[in-house]
């Protein structure tokens, strides 16, 4: 597009505009002819094209252009053409105004006219453009304030965010409100505190979880924001949150405003204090719990600053000191008088703990009183020292309490002193006692002992009925005699606590059998019977006192025939319990007397107790015997008691006692041997005594010497020993006025010459249980005062059978053991030998076991012929044997004449085999059979057994057997 396009373009453009400008010109002057036109000829008009010469035309324009102003040049015809350049249309108006113009006016001022109507147009033009680009900013203007209102409004929401982010990021809890209290706004801290969601909780107002005065609270608190503006801090108030706790919270509120200032609301930020007043809450209790132990707390409690100045004090402090809290608390310390507490207190201001003991006398207060004082430091956070507290006791009666007990405490021990003097007398006067107690035991029995052996004497000699009669009660009397000073020296070693206890193996069952048989001599005259129960599992060795054990028996069986006249008496003993290492026996004494009466019972066993006074002038005795059976049960961990059915019903004494376990002892075969030619040494102070023993071993053959001093024994064996006639044994007494028994056989021992071996025996009437000394001093046996003959030949026996020099060995090994009158009884029994000759196996095993549980020896045989030959074999190794009579191969009673006929075979022979069992060189042989038939005994006398009992076979009756047969008693 060339430039002239453009103008024409613009020309066009703006013809509406030319137009109008036109039109207003011809309203003003309707005469007028007027053209718009541009440089290069376009024209405009309302009418008729203006036929101007283009010369003029183009004068005319280039003249307006040039002066741009209104120009006059003649058209032809002399009519003036006007010109004039209408800058802001881009044009130039050529006009003529004809020379009559209807309004004079116009007339003359046509051109001016024109211009000004130009003009006027113009002007409005501009106006109207002014006012077009007025609007069309504002309406950019709109535009642009729309724009940023939205941005504004992004912004604002992506600020809020943020905001609330953060808000929900803080610890505390943080909540809007509205001004009627309505949650609008909650962060998650204060969800948590409360449990509920938040939309739970931007639905509740205030009051909803809060209690009546704290969300008056906290309404008070909004109205003062509300009128003040201020933050309100510090309000504190509970919740009950979703979970039904309470907490406790803490808030400060402030109003919330909107965009114009106008209040819309509060805000409030939450701090959970629940733990801080919970700690206070402690802290209130524990310091009213402290505040109540200060106050109450029976000892004097104070505290004090650096500068000794007391600050406080409780009410016993104060009533220590006989003053009161107002006139301590203040009170300067280094004023006081006595200062004998400053040194304990001042301690505490270097950090140390200090104490006071002593007397004080408190110049503020009317106070004397002993006292202690306990000071420890104060200290701040820093570690510095604040101060001190102390705490005071008044001790001023514990004090005077310390000095009573002191002065007793002296009175006391001078008492004791005393009363050790005493003791020590006592003592020596108990010695005195005890000794007194032996001597007398030895001055009464030895008499005594006169009395019994020449009573055994006489007995010996011929005697009519009448006289033997009376010997034997003299005989009687004596050993009852000797049976109560037992007891009274019993009771007296028990009162002083000295009852010694023996701990050595022994048989029960033979103590059984002999106490039944000491009783039986005292029941001859009444219709009596005496037995004797041993139960199949009485072990045949226990370990214990055998002398205690036997005493307690003799005791109670020894009562029985006194309060009997008629019926039985029964003992006996079975296993009730044991243990490993232990046994406990039961003994039943069971007798159909005159029995005792409930209310009784337990009476008699107290000392001195009988149930009736008038029984003991008919039956005698002093009560003490059940005391002692009592104490020594006690003793042994067991019991006695008794039971009775009534009077006239007869009475069952039980006695228990706990026994060790023995090991099963192998005792060697005892061999006979010959007393007679042997060289006996007796010495004892006591002549009768001397006499009666004398009378005794001479009685057998032996050959005596007797001896009143124990300084002469050693002399005197050594001259035996010199001229080639030594003695083969010796037979000392114990209580000897110049040297003791004891120290006759020490030196005899202690001998370098052949004597140190010789048999030695004790011969003592001191009380039971002195064994053990006698053991120690060297002694081989132990006999008991007065002697029993029968007692004494078998002591002598078994210690001579020692001496045989084959039996050398077995006599170490038992030199541990001395050898009493129960002990021999004992190894005879336990050195039986049985043979038992039995078909049947159970019976044979059965058999074998009771035997063996009793203590016998057994060896078995399986008929007739096997027993045959084992006793051939070597028969002095059997005692006894018990054969059964029907038996395969060879029956009993062909067996028993087959032995027979041998034996007598043997002894024509004089076969030494069968001398040495013993002289009667006859085994007994005793039948046992099912079926006891009438006329079987007399059988099997006949086919020479000796003896006869039926199947099972029991302990008790065995027993009886060997007794018989073997033991011979
Ligand atoms: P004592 O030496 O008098 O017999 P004990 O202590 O042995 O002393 O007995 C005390 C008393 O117990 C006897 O005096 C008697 O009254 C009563 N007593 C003992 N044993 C029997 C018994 N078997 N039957 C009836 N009474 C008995």
């Amino acid at each position: 597009m060339d430039v002239s396009d453009n103008i024409f373009f613009e020309f066009d453009d703006q013809s509406e505009e030319l137009h109008r400008l036109l039109a207003a010109l011809k309203e003003r002057l309707p005469d007028g002819r007027f053209h718009i036109v541009s440089e290069q000829g376009k024209n405009i008009s309302l009418e008729e094209p203006l036929s101007l010469p283009s010369k003029i035309r183009k004068s005319l324009i280039g003249k307006a252009k040039k002066v741009n102003s209104l120009v006059q040049d003649e058209l032809t015809g002399g009519i003036p053409a006007y010109a004039t350049p209408v800058n802001e249309l881009n044009a130039v108006l050529v006009f003529m105004l004809p020379d009559q113009l209807s309004d004079p006016a116009t007339k003359y001022y046509g051109t001016a006219i024109v211009q000004l109507c130009i003009d006027l147009f113009l002007s409005q033009k501009a106006v109207r453009n002014e006012q077009e680009f007025l609007i069309t900013q504002k309406k950019q203007l709109d535009r642009k304030i729309h724009v940023l209102e939205k941005q504004y409004q992004e912004i604002l929401e992506e600020n809020q965010k943020e905001y609330r982010r953060i808000i929900d990021s803080v610890e505390e809890g943080y909540c809007e409100v509205d001004l009627a209290g309505n949650l609008t706004f909650v962060n998650n801290a204060l969800v948590k505190m409360f449990g509920y969601t938040r939309d739970e909780l931007t639905a509740m107002n205030n009051r909803d979880y809060m209690n009546q005065e704290d969300s008056k609270r906290i309404f008070k608190a909004y109205n003062t924001a509300y009128k003040t503006g201020k933050a309100v801090k510090g309000i504190g108030f509970a919740v009950k949150t979703n979970d039904g706790a309470e907490r406790y919270l803490e808030a400060s509120v402030s109003l919330m405003k909107d965009g114009e200032g106008q209040p819309v609301g509060f805000r409030g930020v939450v701090r959970d204090i629940t733990e801080r007043k919970r700690a206070e809450e402690a802290l209130r209790k524990s310091e009213q719990h402290f505040r109540l132990l200060f106050n109450l707390s029976p000892v004097g409690i104070f505290h004090y600053d650096t500068q000794l100045i007391i600050t406080g004090c409780n009410n016993r402090f104060a009533a220590i000191l006989q003053s009161s809290k107002e006139k301590l608390v203040g009170l300067d310390m280094k004023t006081l008088n006595d200062q004998g507490i400053v040194p304990s207190i001042a301690r505490t201001l270097e950090g140390k703990e200090g104490f006071f003991e002593g007397f004080y006398r408190a110049t503020t207060s009317p106070a004397r009183i002993w006292a202690t004082m306990h000071n420890a430091p104060l200290f701040d956070e820093n570690g510095e020292v604040t101060g001190g507290v102390g705490i005071v006791e008044d001790i001023t009666e514990r004090k005077r309490a310390e000095e009573e007990l002191k002065n007793t405490n002296e009175q006391l021990e001078e008492a004791i002193a005393r009363s050790n003097e005493m003791a020590v007398q006592a003592e020596i006067a108990n010695m005195a006692k005890s000794q007194f107690l032996a001597n007398m035991s030895h001055e009464i029995r030895t008499p005594m002992n006169a009395v019994l052996g020449f009573a055994d004497m006489i007995l010996d000699s011929d005697l009519d009925e009448d006289q033997a009669d009376y010997v034997s009660t003299i005989k009687r009397s004596g050993e009852s005699l000797l049976s109560l000073i037992n007891d009274i020296l019993d009771f007296s070693k028990i009162e002083a606590r000295q009852l010694g206890f023996e701990e050595i193996d022994f048989d029960p069952e033979l103590i059984a059998y002999d106490v039944c048989e000491s009783i039986r001599p005292g029941i001859v005259s009444k219709p009596i019977e005496i037995l004797c129960h041993i139960g199949d599992n009485l072990p045949s060795l226990v370990k214990g006192d055998p002398g205690r054990y036997r005493q307690v028996i003799a005791n109670l069986m020894g009562n029985a025939p006194k309060f009997t006249e008629s019926g039985e008496i029964e003992l006996s003993i079975d296993v009730e319990e044991e243990n490993e290492t232990r046994v406990k026996l039961h003994a039943k004494i069971r007798d159909t007397g005159i029995g005792i009466p409930e209310d009784k019972l337990s009476l008699i066993f107290q000392p001195f107790q009988q149930v009736d006074s008038s029984t003991t002038r008919k039956y005698g005795g002093t009560g003490l015997g059940l005391s002692i059976c009592k104490q020594i049960s006690k003793l042994m961990n067991g019991n006695v008691w008794v039971e009775s059915e009534g009077e006239g019903k007869g009475s069952t004494f039980h006695f228990t006692a706990w026994l060790g376990k023995a090991e099963g002892r192998k005792t060697k075969k005892m061999k006979s041997v010959s007393l007679s030619d042997k060289r006996a040494l007796i010495v004892d102070d006591n002549r009768a005594n001397l006499d009666i023993l004398k009378h005794f071993l001479e009685s057998s053959g032996m050959r005596v010497a007797v001896l009143t001093k124990g300084k002469d024994v050693i002399p005197t064996l050594q001259k035996a020993l010199k001229t080639g006639n030594p003695f083969d044994l010796c037979i000392s007494d114990i209580q000897m006025p110049d040297i003791s028994g004891y120290e006759v056989a020490k030196e005899i021992r202690n001998s370098k010459l052949k004597i140190k071996t010789l048999p030695l025996i004790a011969l003592s009437s001191m009380m039971r249980g002195d064994a053990v000394k006698c053991k120690e001093a060297g002694f081989d046996g132990f006999l008991s005062k007065p002697v029993h003959r029968e007692k004494l030949f078998q002591m002598l026996e078994r210690i001579l059978s020692d001496e045989d020099g084959t039996t050398q060995i077995s006599k170490s090994k038992n030199k541990d053991s001395i050898v009493t009158q129960y002990t021999i009884r004992e190894e005879m029994k336990h050195s039986i030998s049985i043979l038992l000759a039995e078909d049947n196996l159970v019976n044979q095993k059965l058999a074998k076991l009771m035997l063996t549980k009793a203590g016998y020896r057994v060896e078995v045989a399986n008929n007739g012929k096997e027993a045959v030959e084992k006793y051939t074999a070597s028969p002095g190794d059997f005692d006894l044997i018990f054969m059964d009579i029907q038996m395969p191969e060879m029956d009993g009673m062909q067996a028993t004449q087959e032995i027979r006929n041998r034996e007598s075979q043997t002894k024509n022979k004089k076969d030494d085999k069968f001398k040495i069992q013993n002289s009667k060189l006859r085994v007994p042989i005793v039948a046992m059979t099912a079926h006891a038939m009438q006329g079987d005994r007399e059988k099997c006398l006949e086919a020479g057994m000796d003896d006869y009992i039926s199947k099972p076979i029991k302990r008790e009756l065995v027993f009886k057997v060997i007794e018989k047969w073997v033991l011979g008693t």
